[in-house]
């Protein structure tokens, strides 16, 4: 856990957030900017910078964000007409926070992929 790293701090609960879904490993929240009618972060506990990291490390962990993303899915009424699951990577993709997440986006929609 780093003191520096806010999504260490949410998962630690130092730094209060709507959660929506939690285990002992990974927690989902209510992003505090959403760009969609729901927008979802999940984070693995553990600080890993970003998924390249979290995949190559500890692959169970990856495999447990991703169940996450689909429960908060199901949880938040997505399945039907669907959503989209977004890792942002590096300054290409505007990664913000160096602490992967999954963005879990859906509720109307969300248009291409890329902007143009
Ligand atoms: P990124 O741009 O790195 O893919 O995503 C970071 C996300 O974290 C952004 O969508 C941003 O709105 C969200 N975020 C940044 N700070 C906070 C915070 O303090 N609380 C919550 N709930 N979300 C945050
Ligand atoms: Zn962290």
């Amino acid at each position: 856990m780093s003191e520096d790293c806010l999504f260490c701090r949410i998962g630690a609960g130092e730094i209060p957030a709507t959660v929506v879904y939690e285990t002992d490993s990974v927690l989902a929240f209510r992003d505090i900017a959403p760009q969609a009618p729901v927008h979802v972060v999940v984070i693995p506990r553990a600080h890993h910078a970003n998924v390249i990291a979290l995949s190559e490390t500890d692959p169970g962990l990856a495999s447990e964000v991703l169940a996450a993303a689909g429960a908060v899915a199901k949880a938040e009424g997505l399945t039907g007409d669907g959503f989209r699951v977004v890792f942002n990577t590096g300054p290409h993709a505007g990664q913000t926070v160096f602490h992967v997440h999954a963005h879990v986006l859906g509720g109307e929609p969300l248009g291409l992929i890329v902007s143009m």
